[in-house]
Order: C-alpha cells, then structure tokens, then sequence
C-alpha cells in the first residue's frame, strides 16, 4: 500500500508595523552624541506640588532606593527629581517643591547629582 504524503500549506501571515522608535526633534542644537532614553513616568503620589506635576518628583526612599537614569536628588530638599528624558551632565532642573534651579553634575563615580545654581 502506498501512504500518500499529504501536502501541509502552512499561511504565513506578514506581520506588519515596525517599530518606530524616531523621537520629535524639539529643534535645539544636540552636544549630545547619543539619543537619549526616554522614560514613561508615573504617578508617584508626590502631594506637595500640584496633581499635573507629582509625577516629576518623588520621595527619596533612603537606604535601598535607587536612582533611576532619569533621576536625581534635589541636594536642598532631597525630594527625587524625574525626567521623561535621561538627564546628562550640564541638564537644568528645577525643584518645584522648594523652588531651587538646579544644573545636573557628573561626579567622579559616575553617579549624577544636581548642584543648585546660583
Ligand atoms: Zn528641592
């Protein structure tokens, strides 16, 4: 008895929509040689700035928190400071809950801080 092989049509189905990762240009002069990460910020229950900004701040956990690429420490109120964008050195912040502006500083360890401005 001959088996007749049977024929399996397998449908590929093309899978459309790439990715597209292209960020809007805000038209200011990039130093920067890498693009920047961005960063989806959620609220944070920060109540001492107005509803549409809490998530731009949060309260610094202490011993076992981290900092985020997209964050630093006002060196005033220590409350955490956070971007949409990874902060790089030379960065203004301002720290709405005690009002200082700040510039992002690189230490020798690589760690990012801010420094108030003066
Ligand atoms: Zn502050």
């Amino acid at each position: 008895m001959n088996e007749e092989p049977t024929t399996v049509t397998s449908t590929m189905d093309a899978v459309g929509g790439s990715e597209n990762a292209a960020a809007p240009s805000d038209g200011t002069a990039a130093d920067d040689e890498t693009p920047r990460r961005t960063f989806e910020l959620e609220e944070t229950g920060f109540k001492e700035v107005p509803k549409r900004w809490r998530k731009f701040y949060r309260i610094w956990q202490g011993e076992g928190d981290t900092l985020g690429p997209n964050e630093v420490i006002c060196p005033v109120c220590k409350v955490v400071i956070r971007s949409h964008r990874e902060f790089r050195p030379g960065d203004r912040v301002y720290c709405m809950p005690c009002m200082s502006r700040l510039v992002v500083v690189q230490r020798p360890d690589g760690r990012l801080e801010a420094d108030v401005l003066y």
